[in-house]
């Protein structure tokens, strides 16, 4: 077999995703890797891909219990063996468990790191054919994350000991410069392949809403996703109480987290999320580390969170199967006063000094600041967030709620042509910011130096603020009409493109964020609950297709035959199939086992188990609504 069988066969899936297949190609010519790739981008694939091509045993290191039992049981689901080791089996289990690994039954387990050097472990490990160490969420390592764990230092010490260093591979979503360099380190990579996708998550529709009835909008938005699992964050664990006792009494299927309650309690509300047997989770953000599921379709924030670096990880529990799925942040004035106390009198830091406490807490007031201009910017919402994280985005994202409702469509020609012709007339010589200086008229040394100031162009623009001019010089580049030299003074020059706008035959639109306004209406009068719901696009949908109402009624009867057949292997649904398989499957409609085969996460394995109940599903629901049937012909 090799890899695309793999993926087909196990997986059901027909392409690897961007980073996949690198990092698989890296593993299987003996390399160590290091994939950094953002919640949901299916960083498992690439080490449980390689490891059923090498032979021998991979070990996958994983940080938390749940986090084993979920991938065990997705990997058992696929036909392929696999088994966990830590401390929620009993001894007995435990050691059976070793006996079967010993007799090479399992290519892939996944073990605790605080198990490595135990003397049974070791005894165990020492004796068998280890190919690959796998550490996942390899940020634990590094006392720069959110996440440290001490165990995970063991991880070295463990390889060591190994009689032939296997292949080493590590994954992490977490992409800061001191945890990238820390995870090489500390786990002792060599010459790692390292990839790393970027931090956008297209599949995530970005929302922001400054309603005045916080409960009312909350309402209305999970009314509006009926039936879909979602994530309700609270900052406090008073607030989880009380919107959770209001959606319980306005009749929605809810459950609760936070540090307040029971282990129990939390372990059960937690179960029935997961087990889709209840479909909102009310919770703190102490909710969500180790959360795999799949099939989460809205994560709303009922307050604004801290910083942008747990607002990014919370929405990235949505949405992890790839289909789309919505993020919406409720702002209230209230919420930046609960976040500077929480600054104020943040425990975790009272072992240090005072210096270094003053440090931090500036340092988390400037986050808190970055977070709350979110709330209140016109721009991309998107383009912000990864501007935050270092990246850059196009300016218009088309996919969030500023790109619906705070841009227009702008005739640019006028700012075009005063900056072409300002190229033009300094004979191609300088770079951006001596052009864009000019056609404002800045009064600067360096212009006056290259005597800028007594060009035709200057002052020509002097009207446009200038991170205009920066956004439509931008945007010249990106279509070509201007360029830059490829080295260390960056001079902008003319292309063949550039005399269309020169000669102003045609005029030049761009879709900029409308001007935010300075005065009068303060920001938070922005976005009340009202607007923005209705200009997004329809909520299923794939490759833009939106569902038919036939196609959406088959999608609810497909997911109760999946509720049904998880309550049997006793598993949570999306292990079953996730949404993004149903949803292909409504619009495949397979009536063969061929066709079944076709649809994403179907494997063969998958098929043998389910696809017989799934195909009699679809082709009972088709005899029930004949009348449509021409439209699928027009369709295909
Ligand atoms: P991560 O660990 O990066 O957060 P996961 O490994 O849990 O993400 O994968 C997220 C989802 O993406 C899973 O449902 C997985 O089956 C799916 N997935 C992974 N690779 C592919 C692929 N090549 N094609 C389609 N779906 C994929
Ligand atoms: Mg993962
Ligand atoms: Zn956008």
């Amino acid at each position: 077999m090799d890899k695309y069988q793999v993926l087909k066969q196990y997986f059901g899936y027909d392409s690897f995703r961007q980073g996949q297949e690198k990092l698989i190609d890296g593993i299987l010519s003996g390399r160590d890797v290091l994939g950094i790739m953002p919640t949901g981008s299916g960083k498992s694939l690439c080490f449980q891909v390689p490891a059923l091509l090498l032979g021998g045993i991979t070990l996958v290191i994983s940080p938390l219990i749940s986090l084993m039992k979920d991938q065990v049981s997705a990997l058992n689901q696929a036909g392929v063996h696999a088994a966990y080791l830590n401390s929620s089996l009993t001894a007995s289990q435990y050691y059976r468990a070793l006996a079967y690994a010993r007799e090479g039954r399992y290519p892939i387990i996944y073990v605790a790191p605080e198990r490595l050097l135990t003397e049974e472990f070791l005894d165990f490990a020492l004796h068998v054919r280890i190919s690959m160490i796998a550490v996942d969420e390899a940020h634990c390592v590094s006392q720069w994350g959110q996440d440290f764990r001490p165990s995970y230092l063991k991880i070295v010490e463990f390889i060591q000991r190994l009689p032939v260093r296997p292949v080493v591979s590590a994954f992490t979503a977490t992409a800061t410069r001191e945890v990238r360099e820390d995870i090489i380190d500390i786990l002792m990579l060599q010459t790692p392949e390292v990839v790393a996708t970027g931090y956008d998550r297209p599949n995530l529709y970005l929302e922001v809403r400054s309603p005045r009835d916080k409960y009312g909008a909350l309402k209305g938005y999970v009314e509006q996703h009926a039936g879909q699992c979602g994530i309700v964050y609270c900052l406090t664990r008073r607030l989880v109480e009380e919107v959770c006792q209001k959606l319980i009494k306005d009749g929605f299927s809810v459950t609760r987290y936070h540090a307040g309650l029971s282990d129990e309690e939390r372990r059960k509300n937690q179960d029935d999320f997961i087990y889709d047997r209840a479909s909102i989770m009310v919770a703190t953000n102490a909710f969500g580390m180790g959360i795999d599921k799949s099939n989460v379709r809205y994560v709303v924030h009922y307050n604004m969170p801290k910083n942008l670096e747990s607002y990014f990880q919370e929405i990235g529990r949505a949405g992890r199967d790839g289909e789309p799925s919505d993020c919406l942040l409720l702002y209230g004035g209230q919420d930046v006063v609960t976040n500077q106390l929480f600054i104020e009198n943040n425990q975790e830091n009272e072992a240090l000094d005072p210096q270094a406490r003053g440090l931090i807490m500036e340092r988390d007031r400037e986050r808190l600041k970055k977070m709350t201009f979110y709330c209140f910017t016109n721009e991309c919402l998107r383009d912000y967030i990864l501007r935050y994280f270092g990246e850059y985005g196009s300016n218009y994202c088309g996919h969030c709620s500023n790109c619906l409702s705070q841009f227009e469509e702008t005739d640019v020609t006028e700012i075009a042509r005063g900056i072409v012709a300002c190229v033009e007339s300094c004979r191609q010589r300088y770079g951006a910011t001596v052009i864009l200086d000019t056609v404002h008229g800045a009064n600067t040394v360096k212009l006056r130096n290259y005597r800028m100031n007594e060009n035709p162009s200057y002052g020509s623009l002097a009207q446009t603020p200038v991170y205009r001019l920066r956004q439509v010089m931008n945007y010249l580049m990106l279509k070509e009409y201007l360029t830059v030299t490829n080295d260390e003074f960056a001079i902008v020059k003319l292309t063949e493109k550039s005399r269309e706008i020169l000669d102003g035959e045609k005029p030049v639109m761009m879709k900029l964020a409308r001007e935010q306004e300075r005065t009068g209406k303060g920001a938070g009068e922005k976005g009340t609950g009202e607007k923005s719901a209705g200009t997004k696009k329809g909520r299923r949908s794939v490759g833009g297709a939106d569902f038919s109402p036939r196609e959406e009624s088959l999608f609810e009867k497909l997911r109760l035959l999946r509720m049904e057949t998880a309550r049997e292997e006793k598993v949570p649904p999306y292990i079953v199939f996730s949404d993004k398989t149903l949803t292909h499957m409504c619009i495949v409609k397979p009536r063969t086992r061929a066709e079944m085969l076709s649809v994403t996460g179907v494997g063969e394995y998958k098929y043998e188990k389910y696809g017989e109940r799934f195909l009699a599903c679809i082709s009972q629901a088709l005899k029930e609504q004949p009348g449509e049937e021409t439209e699928t012909v027009k369709k295909g």
